[in-house]
C-alpha cells in the first residue's frame, strides 16, 4: 500500500471553529496511526474574502492546537494555471458551457414553475438545480449577453459528462474514527445527476471549489480525503471530475459534524465557537480536544 497522504484544507475566509479543529485533529491522528503524511492546503480562491491576516491567524490556531504538518503549505491562489488547464481539457471535451442566468432569474423561474404545482429539483445542498438558459431567456437575449460584457459562470454539462462516462461510478468510503480507520471501505454510489450543471469557474474567478479540490488532491498525491459529512455529497461531483480528467480517486472518510446549540452546522461567523475566542476566554488546547470528544 502506498504511504497514506492526508490533507487538511481550510479556507482562510474567517476563523477556524470547533468543527475545523475536529477535522484537523482527525487528519493528524489518522496520518500518525497509518504512518502517513499530513499536508495543509489553503483554499483561498475567493480573493475578496480570503486575506493574508486570516491565513496567518489560521495557521497560528492550527499550531496552537498542536497540529504538525509538512511545509510548504499549498495555496490555491498560486495554482490558477493548473486549474485553467484542467478546465480547458473539459472544454475540449465539449462538456462546459457559459451560463448567463443571474441568481434572481433562477429564483423567479423556479418559483413560477412551483406556483403551477410542479416541483423543481434541489441539489444536495438545497439550492435549485440550474435550469438551461434557453428555457428561461430568449435566444436573442442569450446572444446579446454573450456579445456583451455580461457576467457568466462556466458550468459542467452534467448530462453529457455522465453519458461520456457510461456506467455507474463509486467511491471508497472508509471510517474516519476509531478502529474503522483500518477497515476496508464501503462502495458508495455516485449520484452526480442530483447536482445538475455545477459551476467550474466564473468570468472573473478561474476555478470553483469542485475543480480546484480535484486537481489539487491529485497533484499533491492525496490518498485519503478526511473531511466533514457536509461534503459527503460533493464527493459525487469530485468523482465525476476525476474520471473525466483521468485522475486517481483517493479514499474518502467523512466525519461527524459538530453542531451549534441551535442544532445547525457551525459557521465561520459564529464567533462563540471560534478557536480564537475560546482561547481568549482561557480554554487550553487539552480542554478543547476534550470538548470535541477527542
Ligand atoms: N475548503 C473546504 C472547507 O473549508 C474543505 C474542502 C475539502 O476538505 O474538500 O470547507
Amino acid at each position: 500500500m502506498p504511504e497514506p497522504v492526508f490533507r487538511f484544507a481550510p479556507s482562510p475566509n474567517g476563523h477556524l471553529h470547533l468543527g475545523h479543529a475536529l477535522s484537523a485533529l482527525l487528519n493528524a491522528r489518522a496520518a500518525v496511526a497509518l504512518s502517513g503524511r499530513l499536508l495543509v492546503r489553503l483554499e483561498d480562491i475567493d480573493r475578496t474574502r480570503c486575506t493574508p491576516e486570516l491565513e496567518r491567524e489560521m495557521l497560528e490556531d492550527l499550531a496552537w492546537l498542536g497540529l504538525q504538518w509538512e511545509e510548504p503549505v499549498l495555496r490555491q491562489s498560486d495554482c490558477f494555471p493548473q486549474y485553467r488547464e484542467a478546465l480547458e481539457r473539459l472544454q475540449d471535451m465539449g462538456l462546459v458551457y457559459p451560463a448567463y442566468l443571474t441568481r434572481a432569474e433562477v429564483r423567479s423561474y423556479v418559483s413560477a414553475h412551483e406556483a403551477e404545482g410542479k416541483p423543481w429539483p434541489r441539489d444536495p445542498d438545497g439550492a435549485p438545480v440550474y435550469p438551461r438558459d434557453e428555457v428561461v431567456i430568449s435566444q436573442a437575449e442569450l446572444s446579446a449577453r454573450a456579445d456583451s460584457d455580461a457576467p457568466f459562470a462556466l458550468r459542467l454539462d452534467m448530462t453529457r459528462a455522465l453519458a461520456r462516462l457510461g456506467g455507474p461510478l463509486f467511491w471508497e468510503e472508509t471510517g474516519a474514527e476509531g478502529p474503522a480507520l483500518f477497515a476496508p471501505g464501503k462502495k458508495a454510489p455516485v449520484d452526480a445527476a442530483a447536482w445538475g450543471d455545477v459551476v467550474l469557474a466564473r468570468k472573473d474567478t478561474p476555478t470553483s471549489y469542485h475543480l480546484a479540490v480535484v486537481v489539487d488532491d491529485a497533484r499533491q498525491g492525496i490518498t485519503d480525503v478526511l473531511r466533514g459529512l457536509d461534503l459527503y455529497h460533493a464527493t459525487s461531483v469530485h468523482r465525476v471530475l476525476q474520471e473525466l480528467l483521468g485522475l486517481p480517486a483517493p479514499r474518502y472518510r467523512h466525519h461527524r459534524l459538530i453542531l451549534g446549540e441551535d442544532g445547525r452546522k457551525l459557521s465561520k461567523s459564529s464567533q462563540d465557537t471560534s478557536l480564537r475566542s475560546l482561547r481568549a476566554a482561557g480554554m487550553t488546547h487539552t480542554e478543547l480536544r476534550r470538548k470535541i470528544g477527542f
